[in-house]
């Protein structure tokens, strides 16, 4: 069972360090990571990215406030269709998007894979369904609201049936964050989306400014922590240092 795993960034971020790691200064830009994976039974994606508008005008889906805490670099053809059609896959043949957490720069893409099936933590999809919360955590109903099937999970889930590739809660970030396992033929690959942001975030436990529960977010890191401590090999979500070291496709992720 040859499970193959590939990078793409999808865009780029100039984003507020104070904001993004405790200790953190200035600003940073990072990468908007999305990953295909090809299992015999079907093709995934973890995370779209950005929505396509925010390449010409970020406040028109975004709003002027949220749009103005952030720089834009996400040139036409980043999109995750683009970069799909790039390495000769069809964005209308990919089955399912593992939905890490419903925030601009992850699901944003969601309906430029038009017939994929969004597999989503039932919390996340409740939370983004309540307005305080989704106003509060920053959550867009807007990107589960186009028509895909929903496939709505709660805690761990095996997407394929034979353990090669599992939906891993990591609440805390916001109220269902999933982050998600891939076995490769030398090990696990945890895509930790962001549950952890950088490296570093991990090592020294430095959370984000603002997190919708700091508690389960801290047990996220500790379960990702002993996950890397058992042999696999975590991929953090915003770590441009770290991501200039992951291979894009059209070459594969091997380990
Ligand atoms: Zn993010």
């Amino acid at each position: 069972m040859t499970v193959r795993l590939y990078a793409m960034t999808l865009g780029r971020l100039d984003v507020d360090m104070t904001a993004m790691i405790e200790g953190g200064s200035g600003t940073a830009r990072v990468p908007v990571p999305g990953f295909l994976v090809e299992h015999p039974k079907g093709s995934l994606l973890y995370d779209t990215g950005m929505h396509p508008s925010i390449q010409r005008d970020p406040a028109e889906w975004l709003g002027e406030a949220r749009a103005g805490r952030f720089g834009f670099d996400y040139p036409p053809g980043e999109e995750v269709s683009g970069r799909l059609q790039a390495i000769d896959r069809d964005p209308a043949r990919i089955d399912l998007v593992v939905v890490s957490h419903l925030h601009f720069d992850h699901s944003g893409g969601n309906g430029l894979v038009p017939n994929a099936g969004l597999v989503i933590q039932r919390r996340e999809y409740d939370g983004a369904m309540d307005a305080d919360t989704a106003a509060r955590v920053g959550l867009d109903r807007r990107d589960v609201e186009l028509g895909h099937p929903l496939i709505k999970v709660d805690g761990e889930h095996d997407v394929f049936g034979d353990g090669s590739v599992v939906c891993l809660p990591t609440h805390g970030h916001t109220p269902g964050h999933q982050s998600l396992k891939v076995r490769l033929d030398g090990g696990d690959v945890v895509l930790t989306g962001d549950a952890c942001y950088f490296c570093r975030t991990l090592e020294e436990r430095r959370l984000p400014a603002r997190v919708f529960d700091r508690d389960a977010m801290r047990a996220s890191l500790d379960r990702l922590a002993a996950l890397e401590g058992g042999g696999a090999k975590l991929i953090f979500g915003h770590d441009a240092e770290f991501w200039r070291s992951v291979p894009q496709a059209p070459a594969e992720i091997r380990f």
